[in-house]
């Protein structure tokens, strides 16, 4: 299980990585609760997050989340020092209501800070990490904001939220497109894509190289034109493509393309067979070039069994 969750949330932000440009260290945003709640559990935050996020971090603390956790009431007075202490070594992060009389609630300062133009974007790229189930909430409403928070001492990394979902898939449709253009625009641009597909997808290349020696380059040229319309970005559909590629019509024309050599070659060889059975009463062909070699002494290897068959 720990295994499996670890390989969704490292996916998870290298999906952030490419749709939203996050990159290490990344700039971890820590309300008071969640330091507070890890202390109660003995947990290292800082070692914590970097190992479910898999990347460097840098922790941040707002002023008023550092505030909230002076001014909180506590029995346990070494505890408390805990909390801020470990909220002293994260870089403060200047959210300007310092000079307010009372600090701002985590919600209002987090979103400021997060969003502070109400423009539904996470600007500065922070990763959220607060215990507000409603904080968390209203964060899944700006596009781009990994989420964290601690559940029964496990540190749990939310799934993309809806929102999120919608601007990545955009994202990828712009691009898509920008790419049908360049490829228009640029007289060798289908013939790249083409070399940018073959390069992602082995079994294709191998397949339209074969096609290439049989007949020249002719289907090689309407592949790519078959092709070109439609080809995803290679960079970022690329597990989508390779299930698409497989049934498309070109790939069974490459198919079709081999079919007159693979027979030619199997007639052939059933050509060879049966000379080979009536010069010498059944033996296998190899068996009797193998005969061969050894009786001259393993020098004529291809040339006794030339002889042998013509
Ligand atoms: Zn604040």
């Amino acid at each position: 299980m720990r295994g499996k969750r670890a390989k969704q949330y490292r996916k998870l932000m290298h999906q952030y990585e490419l749709a939203f440009n996050f990159r290490e260290p990344y700039q971890v945003l820590v309300d008071a609760e969640m330091i507070q709640d890890t202390t109660r559990f003995k947990m290292d935050l800082p070692h914590l997050l970097e190992r479910t996020l898999h990347g460097k971090i840098k922790p941040m603390i707002t002023q008023c989340s550092i505030r909230h956790l002076y001014l909180a009431k506590h029995e346990n007075r070494d505890e408390k020092s805990t909390w801020i202490n470990t909220a002293k070594t994260f870089e403060r992060r200047r959210c300007g209501h310092h000079e307010l009389e009372q600090p701002l609630s985590t919600r209002e300062c987090l979103l400021s800070v997060v969003d502070p133009k109400d423009t539904g974007s996470n600007k500065h790229r922070y990763i959220v990490a607060c215990q507000d189930a409603e904080l968390r909430a209203r964060m899944r409403q700006i596009a781009g904001v990994p989420l964290v928070y601690v559940q029964r001492s496990v540190m749990v990394m939310e799934p993309m939220a809806a929102k999120t979902e919608e601007v990545r898939n955009g994202q990828e449709v712009e691009k898509i497109r920008s790419g049908i253009k360049r490829g228009r625009a640029a007289p060798d641009g289908g013939l790249k894509r083409k070399r940018d597909s073959d390069e992602s997808d082995d079994d294709e290349a191998a397949d339209g190289l074969l096609a290439g020696q049989g007949d020249g380059a002719q289907p090689m040229v309407k592949k790519v034109k078959k092709k070109g319309p439609r080809g995803p970005n290679p960079l970022s559909v690329k597990k989508a493509k390779k299930r698409d590629v497989r049934p498309t019509p070109s790939a069974g024309a490459a198919e079709k393309a081999k079919m007159p050599d693979r027979i030619e070659r199997q007639i052939r060889a059933a050509k060879e067979h049966l000379a080979a059975q009536s010069a010498g009463g059944g033996d296998s062909e190899r068996a009797k070039r193998k005969k061969q070699s050894l009786q001259s002494g393993g020098a004529g290897d291809g040339g006794g069994a030339t002889a042998e068959v013509d």
